[in-house]
């Protein structure tokens, strides 16, 4: 009934309506258990999301699986506060007047990255048929992308990548764009037990990629060699670990136990 609803309302009507729902959501988990370090409001718990599979147990996938994660207020997840972590920690990427795509943008980052009045902030998707895009969206191919070399300052593009299947073309394309210097947050589902990128384009059927690469339009699942990928367009890639940063501001901000933040540079 709830999606009845949404076709038939208009959609900036249906955008009020989420709005005020979302701000009551957040009064009603008001607390004092976590923080969101994104809509900077306390509350007694995250809310679930994410869903299950067997093969996100067995090669322990790093950002996927059923989760308490969600903001109740601002919808941010636990990779979203991960990144603000890592931003808060570098004041220097956003200080300047910079240049920022954001690919397949999330509600929680979106929020944060678009208040910046010093960023010419570009949110961006793929088209595809059916999907409904907000006027501020522009729309990009990321493997054949309408920008100039050295254009952005930032990119970020989290779980994008496993759902291309020209993964490589794709970061060539980012490296292209990007300023000398400039940098990358390419965040990925990938497996923590597995060492190598596990890829088979005859996997196609939908339970063949649920069974194989843990969601079902997924063409692969990344192991422990990510980094080496990024590296080979040309990337400098920087570990950002949880235990770089205070243990207590961690455990409020309810982040993804284990995941690492991958960056990507471009040095030259
Ligand atoms: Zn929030």
């Amino acid at each position: 009934m709830i999606s009845d609803l949404k076709k038939k309302l208009p959609n900036s009507y249906a955008r009020g309506l989420k709005k005020i729902f979302l701000y009551l959501r957040g009064i009603y988990y008001a607390g004092n258990s976590c923080d969101c370090n994104i809509c900077n409001r306390k509350f007694r718990k995250m809310l679930p999301g994410g869903f299950n599979l067997p093969i996100i147990g067995e090669k322990e996938i790093i950002g996927a699986g059923t989760r308490n994660h969600i903001c109740p207020n601002c919808q941010s997840t636990d990779r979203d506060r991960f990144v603000k972590l890592f931003f808060d920690s570098r004041p220097d990427l956003l200080d300047d007047k910079i240049k920022i795509l954001h690919i397949a943008p999330e509600p929680g980052l979106y929020r944060f990255l678009s208040s910046f009045e010093n960023a010419d902030y570009i949110p961006a998707a793929k088209y595809h048929e059916g999907i409904y895009y907000p006027a501020e969206m522009t729309l990009v191919d990321l493997t054949d992308m309408h920008y100039s070399d050295s254009e952005f300052d930032i990119i970020i593009a989290n779980h994008v990548l496993e759902h291309i299947p020209n993964d490589k073309l794709a970061l060539s394309e980012m490296h292209r764009t990007l300023r000398k210097g400039g940098i990358a947050i390419l965040q990925i589902p990938y497996s923590n037990n597995t060492d190598s990128t596990f890829e088979n384009t005859d996997l196609r059927t939908v339970k063949e990629r649920e069974d194989n690469y843990g969601q079902f339009d997924h063409v692969r699942l990344y192991g422990k060699d990510y980094p080496k990928l990024l590296e080979s367009v040309g990337f400098m890639v920087k570990l950002i670990r949880q235990g770089d940063f205070d243990p207590a501001k961690v455990e409020r901000l309810k982040l993804f136990p284990k995941e690492i933040l991958f960056t990507a540079e471009k040095t030259k």
